[in-house]
């Protein structure tokens, strides 16, 4: 493993991946990936439902099977990938810090791509009282765990917040035979997209109650049931549930830059983001032909500085 790359890519999902090929396509020499989690494919590798890849791949396919084949090729791609890694910081001299079961290791880079996806919204974003009991989870966790762990993770579950993530979840529980009581959301609209509300929901005679939201929990130990408020009346009512899901809304994960933003928002030359590091995309899809701009940027960006030897050495 070298300390120098011409680029780094942080985030060896969808986004990260395409970023990197389409840079070495371009003609960009030294590529690395560097991945948190155990393997490359990003959020897809816990979405087993279809609806993936129509427009990128010309074909219908699961979340799982579109990450397969970006996998596929990097393996026969000259991309570097560093996985079980985390950047912990990049700074203004283009330093990645990256930490590893090796330990802290200080990377260099001419150009960095940040592709690191995006994060839930907390319950804690909410005005909830109650108890903190267990039984209470962010949707993209609770289809990790019963996707990728095989975990149980409860029945008579109440859903906060409509985001396809929510209603994927919704739909994944009733396919395992579990009783979801509702999806409740603070909106007068649905979260997600009417494909899944109807493929999700509908079919599977899930409600979908607009204008509520939860403001108590209640539970020892486990959680034992929600104080639902309906916005318009106005009216609060205990609802029973042995597990409460929350999909409250996607943020762009994007932290590691933030340090090195200008005052006007923008970010260094040699600095580029795609995928839903940037701006939360609906689907994957949007988010490759995105990526593959930002690698094709990022390589013109290292042609431009190279040619006029704007980099004699890394700094
Ligand atoms: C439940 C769900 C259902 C969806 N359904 C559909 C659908 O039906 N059709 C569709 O087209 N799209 C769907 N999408 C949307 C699509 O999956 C995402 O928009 C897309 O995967 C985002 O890609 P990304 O590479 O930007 O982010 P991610 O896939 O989240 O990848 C980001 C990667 O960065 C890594 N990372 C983050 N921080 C660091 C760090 N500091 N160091 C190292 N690595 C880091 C993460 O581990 C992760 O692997 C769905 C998404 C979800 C969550």
């Amino acid at each position: 493993m070298r300390d120098a790359y011409d680029l780094i890519v942080i985030g060896g999902g969808p986004a990260g991946i395409t970023g990197a090929l389409t840079a070495v396509e371009c003609g960009v020499e030294d590529v690395l990936i560097i991945e948190r989690g155990d393997r490359l494919g990003g959020i897809l590798n816990q979405c087993t439902h279809s609806g993936f890849g129509m427009a990128y791949f010309g074909e219908e396919m699961t979340g799982t099977e579109f990450a397969g084949r970006l996998r596929e090729r990097i393996k026969g791609s000259k991309v570097e990938a560093m996985t079980g890694s985390m950047v912990l910081g990049i700074s203004e001299d283009r330093t990645v810090i990256v930490s590893n079961e090796s330990g802290c290791a200080r990377l260099h880079a001419r150009a960095v791509i940040l592709a690191t996806g995006c994060r839930e919204r907390p319950l804690s974003s909410l005005q909830v009282t109650g108890t903190r009991p267990s039984g209470v989870f962010e949707a993209g966790a609770a289809q990790k765990m019963l996707n990728l762990g095989g975990y149980d993770i409860g029945d008579d579950i109440v859903v906060l917040g409509s985001g396809d993530v929510g209603l994927v979840v919704a739909r994944c529980l009733a396919q395992r035979g579990r009783r979801v009581i509702g999806v409740f959301e603070i909106r007068d609209i649905c979260g997600g997209s009417d494909k899944n509300r109807t493929e999700c929901l509908d079919f599977y005679g899930i409600p979908l109650y607009f204008r509520h939201t939860v403001t108590r929990i209640h539970g020892d130990g486990r959680i034992s049931g929600v104080t639902m408020k309906d916005l318009d009346s106005g009216e609060e009512r205990f609802i029973p549930c042995k597990t409460l899901i929350t999909s409250l809304g996607l943020v762009p994960e994007r932290e590691l830059v933030e340090p090195l933003e200008y005052e006007n928002g923008s970010l260094p030359e040699w600095l580029f983001t795609c995928g839903d590091a940037r701006t939360v995309h609906d689907t994957v899809d949007a988010v490759a032909f995105e990526a593959e701009e930002t690698g094709a940027a990022a390589a013109e960006f290292l042609r431009e500085a190279l040619t006029n030897e704007r980099f004699y050495s890394f700094q």
